[in-house]
């Protein structure tokens, strides 16, 4: 097989076999393809898209690119389950999902990645917890996730090669916007923790990776098709990212926010309406409940009893941060200078929020990267995020900001006001929390 034969079949239209598929993969992970090839297959996929058998082949190919982890052999006596989401802003809702879902009877082996752009990152977030190693070896991976249910870790270079080769040259090659190629990228990395249920979050609205609420759809859409038909059962919700999901948008006050809720001192309704739905389907998926409504009760009773909270507290310990955690989080998560509060330029209800903004807010105070090679700083942020309807006022202040400096202070305050719509007027209506739910193959 030749791989410009293959490129030449996809640009004309014609669908690869699974074996060609998984020649060209298998040459992305060992150089043997160039950069040029796999740019121009990108760019041939996205104009001629990939059947749902074409991209499943993909997936599975990219998938056995490196090591699929296998937790059979441990006899774990529950269901391996995961979540992914398409990222977003004060998305925090895996760090409260994990131990909920552990606390409940599923095993949850999370390999999470950094934020890049406007969105955070569930690994920075840890990053933000002194002594919490997100890099351990996979051997004690496996132990925590036995012994706790949850362990939530970063990308190892072995999960998967062939997707950061293939993702490196679609970045600089305008491929990226591609629905097979997202899916298979997606699903690839997620399918190496050797999982037999995945809940996916589609997030639609102006902080989304989806440019539109069609494209959401339609990617969950394959996303469902193709992990069903590689052997994970996989169902999708499409959730709101019109605004920020928490309260707070950053890593260290993220995971002040987090530690909060699982202790009981929740007040965002829609994070925990979020939390629970995409909680009652990984339950679902792994047989651990037998409707919506058992599921919910099942993660309202880990909730009060402290069962949810114990397990994320374990896991920090475990995973190398201080045995104390949930009770002292405060003493150990660092703080910013400047924490001071911004108000928005005239009273009224907020009736818009370009949420993207928000996030590169975020990014301008330095919790987020540029570019893949940045530091950040895990202190700053915002906190008290004003959702949409609500009352901006002399009292009420858009957010606050935890900043470096005083400039900081005033660049992010100034971004904020810009994102913000304000209107004399409440709006006529709020954006559903979930759009809606994709349970099966199409
Ligand atoms: N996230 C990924 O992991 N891959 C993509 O292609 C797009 C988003």
């Amino acid at each position: 097989m030749l791989p410009q034969e293959i490129i030449r079949k996809k640009r004309d239209g014609i669908e690869l076999s699974g074996e060609e598929i998984a020649f060209f993969a298998r040459g992305i992970a060992d150089d043997s393809v160039s950069e040029g090839q796999i740019g121009a297959f990108a760019m041939a996929v996205y104009f001629r898209g990939m059947t749902m058998p074409e991209r499943i082949a993909l997936t599975e190919a990219m998938r056995d690119s490196g090591d699929v982890l296998e937790w059979k052999s441990l006899d774990l006596g529950g269901p391996v389950l995961d979540k992914h989401s398409t990222g977003g802003v004060g998305d925090v809702v895996s760090l409260m999902l994990g131990p909920m879902v552990a606390a409940c009877g599923g095993y949850v082996p999370m390999i999470s990645g950094r934020g890049l752009g406007h969105t955070g990152g569930t690994l920075d977030k840890f990053d933000a917890i002194p002594g919490y190693e997100t890099a351990p070896t996979i051997e004690r991976f496996r132990e925590v996730v036995r012994e706790v249910g949850v362990a939530i870790i970063g990308q190892t270079a072995r999960l998967a090669p062939a997707d950061r080769r293939f993702y490196a040259v679609r970045d600089v090659t305008a491929t990226v916007e591609s629905i097979p190629l997202i899916t298979a990228s997606i699903l690839s990395k997620k399918l190496a923790a050797g999982l037999e249920g995945l809940a996916m979050d589609v997030k639609a609205g102006s902080g989304a990776f989806m440019p539109t609420l069609e494209k959401s759809v339609e990617l969950a859409e394959s996303i469902v098709a193709v992990a069903n038909g590689a052997g994970c059962r996989t169902a999708a919700l499409i959730t709101d990212m019109s605004q920020p999901l928490a309260s707070s948008a950053g890593n260290a006050v993220e995971v002040r926010e987090a530690v909060r809720y699982l202790r009981g001192e929740n007040d965002n309704e829609r994070l925990h309406e979020v939390t629970m739905a995409l909680c009652a389907q990984m339950l679902g998926l792994g047989g651990l409940a037998e409707s919506d409504e058992a599921a919910r009760a099942k993660l309202q009773k880990a909730l009060d009893s402290g069962e949810a909270a114990e397990r994320f507290g374990k896991m920090v310990a475990a995973l190398g941060g201080p045995a104390d955690f949930l009770e002292r989080f405060d003493d150990y998560l660092p703080e910013a200078p400047v924490v001071r509060p911004v108000y928005a330029q005239e009273e009224g209800y907020v009736v818009a929020i370009d949420t993207r903004a928000v996030g590169m807010a975020v990014v301008a105070l330095g919790g987020g990267r540029v570019r893949p090679q940045d530091t950040i700083d895990y202190t700053v942020g915002l906190t008290d995020i004003l959702p949409l309807g609500e009352r901006a006022d002399a009292h009420r202040p858009l957010a606050y900001v935890h900043a470096r400096s005083d400039a900081d202070y005033d660049e992010a305050a100034r971004r904020l006001r810009d994102a913000y719509s304000i209107s004399k007027t409440p709006p006529a209506s709020l954006p559903p929390l979930i759009y809606t739910r994709i349970e099966e193959a199409i």
